[in-house]
């Protein structure tokens, strides 16, 4: 009897320890506004960076962060404009990119992705319907509305919001927009900027499908045009274009390591490899280590 009032008084601290832990963790985050162009905005909380384009009656959104960030997120926007968010734009499946769905899908909002997306919501959402942690309203509202496989167009006055697939690079739904005459474009998490990047391999990413995807972005923004990363501070074209050097430099070390036989653990040991970039890059979420890991299962699997 003793034993089990100590272990209930023991699990109840833990409890409320976890609690107190996270309601801090939720109190520290700040939505901060970064203004890229006359109508374009960045908000920045935890998770993957948000576009907001404040247009002539509504508002389009990119990316939603986690679900118990939203009340904080609406306020953020709230004090932008008072305009309703009428497309709200997944550029990934990823939770810290579409954690809020639900709560902004309303009947004035529609959530759009790309097919693929829709499909990994969908798998990963019915996971915790199963697990009786969703119910099914919230299921619903958590899927995009309206998806596309290549590219899709969006008219909004003198704006063209041009949103485009691109093939197995951080996963295998990943899409881009560009706002036109904002000159503003938002690479989801195919960039992760002042960072090494994480490609999600079980979700269909690669690393030549990465390098790739920045190379169709080159093309398509100029000298002048602002960059939201996934992750990390706005950026320029000249900064993206040292970040693809970057992961093609590696990318042939990686390749010729493997070419002269070296393992798994060998190349992730081999600090050698990129000495180069980690004082710079080394730093965030993914580790030179886990860094080299994923290229080599990337390059290893082509
Ligand atoms: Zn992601």
């Amino acid at each position: 009897m003793t034993f089990y009032k100590t272990k209930v008084r023991f699990l109840i601290f833990i409890a409320s320890l976890g609690i107190s832990l996270l309601s801090a963790q939720d109190q520290e985050v700040v939505i901060s506004i970064d203004k890229l162009s006359s109508d374009v905005y960045m908000l920045t909380g935890q998770g993957g960076n948000i576009g907001i384009y404040v247009g002539q009656k509504n508002v389009f959104m990119i990316d939603d962060q986690f679900d118990r960030l939203s009340d904080k997120i609406k306020a953020a926007i709230a004090s932008l404009t008072n305009k309703p968010v009428a497309f709200l734009f997944n550029t990934h499946m990823h939770g810290d990119h579409t954690g809020g769905n639900a709560n902004f899908n309303t009947d004035l909002t529609t959530l759009v992705a790309h097919n693929n997306v829709r499909k990994r919501v969908m798998a990963n959402q019915q996971k915790r319907l199963d697990d009786k942690k969703i119910t099914e309203a919230y299921y619903s509202k958590m899927l995009p509305e309206v998806t596309f496989s290549e590219d899709i167009t969006f008219y909004d006055n003198h704006e063209t919001i041009m949103a485009f697939h691109v093939h197995n690079a951080h996963t295998d739904g990943d899409a881009m927009v560009y706002f036109v005459t904002n000159d503003v474009i938002h690479m989801g998490d195919t960039y992760f900027a002042g960072r090494y990047p994480y490609i999600d391999l079980k979700s269909g990413g690669s690393l030549q499908g990465y390098i790739d995807a920045h190379k169709k972005a080159l093309m398509v923004i100029s000298e002048e045009t602002k960059i939201i990363p996934g992750h990390g501070r706005p950026s320029t074209k000249k900064e993206l274009e040292s970040y693809v050097s970057m992961l093609e430099d590696l990318k042939s070390k990686i390749l010729a390591a493997i070419a002269a036989g070296e393992s798994l653990e060998e190349v992730k040991s081999n600090n050698s490899i990129s000495a180069a970039y980690d004082s710079t890059h080394g730093n965030g979420y993914i580790k030179p280590e886990v860094m080299r890991e994923i290229f080599y299962k990337s390059l290893k699997s082509e």
